[in-house]
């Protein structure tokens, strides 16, 4: 045994693991970092199969770049569709803004979308825990509530027989929107919820077929129905907002779906429906991601934002590597808990207000503007866009998420000014 893998031994044994409450794409990410880095690790996902869960298809490049750091990105390919264009179309004129991913080769290894389902990463990433002895995954288990002190922490589970308790040296809450472990840490979630649902159905009709120059990623701007068109490897998938009046089942109806799809495409004969789910949607920031010293929030437990522009998981597995990195270096270096955890709070929080919830509002506000000056406003930008190389780039960076990871990681950082105030 090297120096390296005895020091990583005596690590496992001397720390209490990591207690991971959620295995979505957040938690089953930080606990595959986790597991990598040798840190014990303890995922409970409170259903007793991980979810098919479609909502998330969309992994920007810096996404991947990561997971690729833990081998997933490989896997994952090919359970995907590549997508290297997407585009913002005018659903009225068919007038269409066509944006290349290439253009970002020299930033990323992955200059393209992953379109891929979201349970695709949880169900890959659990399985390759299953390949380190300090790291356990208990289905079927709920976290309802925990206790912290400055030495640790003990959850409260509940395994669907009985309730156990299980001591940890931190506790991460990755259990999504509802998350347990924000309200019983009484952290308030502010933001608002918009008052449309949004209706996503899922078709095998080949759209490319039938309307010119579509790309496999498409957001469609419209004043009275905006839609977003994407394919996965097998399907389209239709994105609409709905009436906040209506009815929840009338809006899942045959009847409803097919007079949607029907007024996107009009054609003969019924469309096959392979998924319809309805999602309420949110713009919301937990008041703080560092809940104290030993207990934090990543993914959806500690932000929601609307789906366009495809940013929520991606911020949630960008919060799950640099809370990984920050975890790790306290539990293998005893590096400052105190200092490393307001870090992660500041990094990740402060991005997502500045960044992720501002982008988001945005893109919806753009998408389905009825005011024809907006509308006009739209229409420069992109024809801007298209003209300006350098504006592209920009543009690019931005709406891929990787300049937003460039920017949380300046927060924090130490300034010269600092150096020199410390010295004197
Ligand atoms: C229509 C739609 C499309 C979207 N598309 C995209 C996209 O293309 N790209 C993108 O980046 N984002 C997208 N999102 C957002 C994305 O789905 C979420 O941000 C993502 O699922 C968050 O992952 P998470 O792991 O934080 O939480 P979740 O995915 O919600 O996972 C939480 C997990 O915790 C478990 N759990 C809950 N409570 C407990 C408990 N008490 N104890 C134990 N386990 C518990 C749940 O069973 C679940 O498995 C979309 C959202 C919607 C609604």
């Amino acid at each position: 045994m090297n120096t390296a893998e005895a020091d990583l031994r005596s690590v496992r044994s001397e720390v209490q693991p990591v207690l991971i409450a959620g295995g979505g794409p957040v938690g089953a990410t930080l606990a595959l970092y986790l597991a990598q880095a040798g840190v014990p690790v303890i995922l409970f996902e409170g259903a007793e199969e991980f979810p098919l869960d479609l909502r998330a298809s969309t992994f920007h490049p810096p996404t991947l770049d990561m997971l690729d750091e833990l081998g997933l990105t490989e896997k994952l390919i090919p359970q995907g569709l590549i997508v290297r264009e997407f585009q913002f179309r005018e659903r009225a004129s068919g007038e269409a803004f066509s944006f290349n991913l290439a253009r970002l080769a020299g930033v990323t290894n992955h200059p393209y979308r992953l379109q891929c389902e979201q349970y695709k990463l949880v169900m890959t990433a659990a399985e390759m825990l299953e390949q380190y002895p300090h790291a356990e995954v208990r289905m079927g288990t709920k976290v309802l509530g925990y206790s912290s002190t400055s030495a640790g922490v003990k959850a409260l589970v509940f395994d669907g027989e009985q309730e156990h308790c299980v001591h940890g040296s931190f506790l991460v809450g990755t259990d999504g929107a509802n998350s347990r472990i924000r309200h019983a840490s009484a952290t308030l979630f502010e933001g608002l919820t918009y008052p449309e649902r949004f209706l996503v159905v899922s078709t095998r009709f080949p759209f490319e077929r039938v309307f010119d120059q579509l790309r496999w990623v498409n957001y469609v701007s419209d004043p009275d129905e905006w839609c977003v068109l994407l394919k996965t490897r097998d399907l389209w998938r239709v994105q609409f907002p709905t009436d906040p009046a209506a009815d929840p089942e009338q809006l899942l109806s045959d009847a409803f779906i097919q007079d949607r799809l029907q007024r996107l495409h009009p054609k003969e004969g019924d469309y096959d429906i392979e998924h319809r789910t309805l999602y309420r949607v949110h713009q919301r920031v937990a008041e703080t991601y560092r809940v104290d010293d030993r207990v934090l929030l990543a993914g959806d437990a500690a932000h929601v934002n609307n789906p366009l522009g495809g940013m929520g998981m991606n911020g949630g597995i960008h919060d799950a590597f640099s809370l990984g990195e920050k975890l790790v270096a306290i539990i293998r270096e005893g590096a400052d808990r105190h200092r490393l955890l307001d870090l992660y709070d500041e990094q990740r929080r402060g991005i997502c207000i500045a960044f992720i919830q501002a982008r988001t509002k945005e893109n919806k506000r753009i998408m389905e503007s009825k005011s024809t000056s907006l509308q006009e406003e739209r229409r420069k930008k992109f024809r801007r866009l298209a003209e300006s190389q350098e504006e592209q780039d920009e543009y690019l960076l931005e709406s891929s998420m990787i300049k937003s990871l460039w920017d949380s990681l300046e927060i924090g950082k130490e300034k010269p000014a600092d150096k020199g105030r410390e010295a004197a």
